[in-house]
């Protein structure tokens, strides 16, 4: 687009790994085409408050290893209002800022949605979340990373599970999604998920029960999805010790772990493929869309429809799981 010659980019709401080369990669690429790059600080509200910096090759060199993002994030309520977003549009012009690329989930997308319609602004999402729960792509950056820490966490808490014969309820992050709890539980041997997909908590909980879970095992894990859908680990496990009382049961909240970390190659190099591809999209004259992976494919997938359209958690998982749970 002729028009465009200065790119802002900024990084929103919860922390993904993966966050920092995917700023390395827009960065280096818009610089490889062009155009100049700005850096906000801590997501929408760096762009109410003024906190823009400019971006060379330079500041994103050494990043692509580190976890978090260099650009900080933030949830930024005046955002969710026309004078905050009103604010926030006046000091992008007065940085001459001609486009934006927004690294982060659906709120942040809902965001750069209402933002790129109310002032008429070109912006490219990236799917940058550990939840992976954005339709459109096959994964977002950081759901990679996440998915290996739980592995490397529910490994050692196997050990100790195994060591005293208990059951473990064990709560991992996804918000309203089960990607992480169900891969999770595959990659880590679990006897269970719960997850929000399926069916209520108390009936998974149940027919895991009735199916004789645990029978020969000397001990028991269940992965549950944090959601106020699965009600979390303590609730379930509250419910066990109530109903089934032969068990030992045990609660780990992963929590924040979950978040931290260096990236894995598979999230770095996804990373790096959408931030390249954000520029391509956006001299392309692509707007509203967020870049995403679909079979190794690039593709453009409108925000309206990442945002909306529920991402399905595959039911062969499932029954994966189940198969292989005995
Ligand atoms: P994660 O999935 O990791 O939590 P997220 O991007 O979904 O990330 P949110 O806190 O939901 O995180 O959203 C980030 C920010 O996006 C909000 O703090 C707010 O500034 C902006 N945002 C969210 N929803 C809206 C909205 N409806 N209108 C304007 N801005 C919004």
């Amino acid at each position: 687009m002729a028009h465009i010659k200065t790119i802002g980019i900024l990084t929103s709401g919860g922390d993904a790994p993966g966050m920092n080369a995917a700023i390395r990669a827009v960065t280096r690429s818009a610089i490889y085409n062009g155009f100049k790059v700005k850096g906000i600080y801590r997501g929408y509200r760096g762009l109410i408050t003024n906190e823009i910096v400019d971006f060379k090759t330079q500041n994103v060199s050494n990043i692509i290893q580190q976890g978090g993002t260099i650009l900080k994030t933030a949830r930024c309520k005046e955002f969710t209002t026309p004078e905050g977003r009103k604010l926030a549009y006046e000091h992008m012009r007065n940085h001459e800022i001609d486009a934006l690329v927004v690294i982060g989930g659906d709120g942040s997308l809902t965001g750069a949605r209402i933002f790129a319609e109310e002032f008429d602004v070109p912006i490219v999402g990236l799917p940058g979340t550990i939840d992976n729960d954005l339709y459109g792509t096959d994964h977002t950056i950081g759901y990679d990373t996440a998915l290996n820490t739980i592995m490397w966490c529910v490994d050692r808490i196997r050990d100790t599970a195994s060591s005293h014969e208990r059951l473990f309820f064990i709560e991992v992050m996804g918000r309203n999604a089960g990607f992480l709890a169900i891969n999770g539980a595959i990659a880590t041997g679990a006897e269970a998920a719960i997850i929000p997909e399926i069916s209520t908590p108390e009936e998974q909980l149940d027919q895991l029960i009735q199916n004789g879970f645990r029978k020969s095992k000397n001990s028991s894990i269940v992965l549950v999805a944090e959601s106020p859908r699965t009600g979390g680990a303590m609730a379930l496990a509250d419910r066990v010790k109530e109903k089934y009382p032969q068990y030992d049961t045990r609660v780990t909240i992963l929590g924040h772990l979950q978040r931290g970390g260096s990236p894995t190659a598979q999230d770095r190099i996804l990373a790096s493929r959408l931030g390249a591809a954000a520029i391509d999209a956006l001299i392309e004259g692509q707007r509203n869309v967020m870049i995403g992976d679909d079979d190794e494919k690039i593709v453009y997938v409108p925000f309206s429809k990442a945002i909306h359209k529920d991402k399905p958690v595959d039911p062969e998982l499932v029954e994966t799981l189940r198969r292989l749970s005995i």
